[in-house]
């Protein structure tokens, strides 16, 4: 989040130059926002509300502004009391499918993820579903060794679906805990893509009623404005229940988290802040926005 909050000390900083808000103020805010990736739309929105808010309270400081915009940035990344944590529960198979396009990061976050329920005592399968890409199932076999977690996997080439079955009735056979679905990410062909995912998730429901419990797209947050394109296409067809935002170690833009929120009401539920096993997180708005502006 370091360079992140390099975007947002410029709020700081136009805190300090204004100190009364007037026009330009709101401009130079907008500016910034827009700058950290908020999405132009969301900014709009943003300062609009900030601006009737501060006429309503009063505020006449650029100084107190800044804990309502705070204020404001949580309440766009989160419905008051909602709860962000995975739908997870003791005494079932919870089944997380995983989508998304090729190089978000997916393969690292289901790597980490099973790390992460394995730390928690938990009994973790992963099925290898990117039949795909070139080296995806290798990639997730890496990563079942490096966390002690089985890998069910077929050929390069074979059906997805049916890897996802297997993994179903392997993750059974050892009463999991926790299984976890990668799938391939090729957006060249999006109606193919879309339907294999609706199979996946027949095959996924038929096997185990109410599954999958979660279906979470992971998104790339160094690109920007695509990553928001990218969720428009997916939450069209995919039945989203939440979002991964990875590499927000390496962006300026952090704010895209916000746009992709605003505009798509799906919640970011864990960020990746590295390449490390434990470089997953889940996500904290409070934490998020404080650090923005900390
Ligand atoms: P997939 O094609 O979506 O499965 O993507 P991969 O899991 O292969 O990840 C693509 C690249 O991004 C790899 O080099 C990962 O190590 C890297 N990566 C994944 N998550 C993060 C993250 O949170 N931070 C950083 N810096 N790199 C990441």
């Amino acid at each position: 989040l370091t360079k992140t909050r390099g975007a947002f000390e410029k709020v700081e900083d136009l805190v300090r130059r204004y100190k009364r808000i007037d026009d330009e103020f709101y401009d130079e805010l907008e500016e910034i926002l827009i700058g950290a990736d908020v999405g132009v739309t969301t900014v709009m929105e943003l300062v609009d509300d900030l601006r009737s808010e501060a006429r309503k309270q009063k505020i006449e400081n650029a100084h107190d502004l800044q804990p309502l915009l705070s204020e404001k940035l949580v309440g766009l990344l989160k419905n008051k009391e909602e709860d962000l944590s995975l739908n997870i529960e003791e005494d079932r198979m919870n089944v997380i499918l995983f989508v998304g396009v090729n190089g978000v990061g997916k393969t690292t976050t289901i790597g980490k993820m099973a790390h992460m329920f394995k730390s928690q005592g938990k009994n973790v399968v992963m099925a290898a579903g990117d039949t795909f890409r070139a080296g995806a199932i290798e990639q997730l076999e890496v990563w079942g060794e490096r966390v002690g977690v089985e890998v069910v996997k077929q050929q390069q080439g074979s059906d997805p679906a049916a890897v996802i079955y297997d993994g179903i009735q392997a993750a059974r056979t050892k009463k999991a805990d926790v299984l976890l679905c990668d799938t391939a990410g090729r957006l060249q062909n999006k109606v193919n893509l879309m339907e294999e995912l609706a199979k996946i998730k027949r095959v996924i429901s038929r096997e185990i009623p109410g599954a999958p419990h979660e279906t979470l797209l992971v998104l790339d947050a160094t690109t920007g404005q695509n990553a928001l394109s990218q969720a428009k296409a997916f939450s069209e067809s995919a039945d989203l229940s939440g979002l991964v935002l990875t590499k927000l170690d390496g962006t300026a833009k952090g704010g895209i988290v916000i746009a992709i929120r605003n505009e798509l009401n799906v919640p970011v539920k864990y960020v990746g802040l590295g390449e490390k096993m434990d470089d997953l997180q889940p996500f904290d708005p409070e934490q998020f926005v404080h650090a923005l502006f900390a």
